[in-house]
């Protein structure tokens, strides 16, 4: 591990209340980035893949919106590379396209609301996204002051700008933007 990294982790184990450990990941060979350019946004997934195959990309997944139960792409494609180190940009038909780092939202259980696993994984009881209180969901609250699971503050547990929610996007942003693996103390 290099000195820059250790910085980073330094200044990472200081996010928040959240504990982490610190593992360098071995098995990492693969990135995720994204390009934005409106000029490819009604090209298909598989045309655009023709074009970047030859370019370390293993497949094109486009953004789709959803509104009024339709969905609709819009100009952001998701590039998986088969290499640890994003490239700075790709070509398509003689267009430089830029590559950024592609940051998914932090997953959030919708069972007991933590941070970093899904319902099928679930294995605690389950928390009241509004209330934060045991055996019921939300669509059963009584509740009228909302309290949040993650940081006790009043909003429910899917706020958008709660501090943990917020914290967990950071902590995915190092993870990737250093490619370093974080599994949690
Ligand atoms: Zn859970
Ligand atoms: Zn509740
Ligand atoms: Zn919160």
């Amino acid at each position: 591990m290099n000195a820059k990294q250790s910085e980073q982790l330094m200044k990472l184990q200081k996010i928040g209340e959240i504990q982490v450990k610190v593992a360098p990941h071995h098995s990492l060979n693969h990135s995720q980035g994204v390009i934005s350019e409106s000029e490819f946004q009604r090209d298909l997934e598989d045309d655009i893949l023709e074009c970047l195959k030859d370019q370390k990309v293993i497949a094109v997944r486009r953004i789709n919106i959803k509104r009024n139960n339709q969905n609709f792409p819009t100009k952001h494609v998701i590039l998986p590379f088969n290499t640890p180190v994003l490239p700075k940009s790709v070509k398509i038909a003689y267009m430089n396209c830029p590559v950024r780092h592609f940051i998914p939202n932090p997953l959030r259980c919708f069972k007991c609301q933590r941070f970093g696993h899904t319902i099928t994984a679930c294995r605690s009881k389950q928390i009241c996204a509004r209330c934060s209180l045991p055996d019921h969901d939300s669509n059963n609250c009584s509740s009228t002051t909302p309290k949040c699971y993650n940081c006790n503050g009043d909003h429910p547990a899917f706020f958008r700008s709660c501090r943990r929610y917020k914290e967990e996007k950071e902590i995915l942003t190092v993870k990737i933007t250093k490619n370093i693996s974080f599994p949690e103390a």
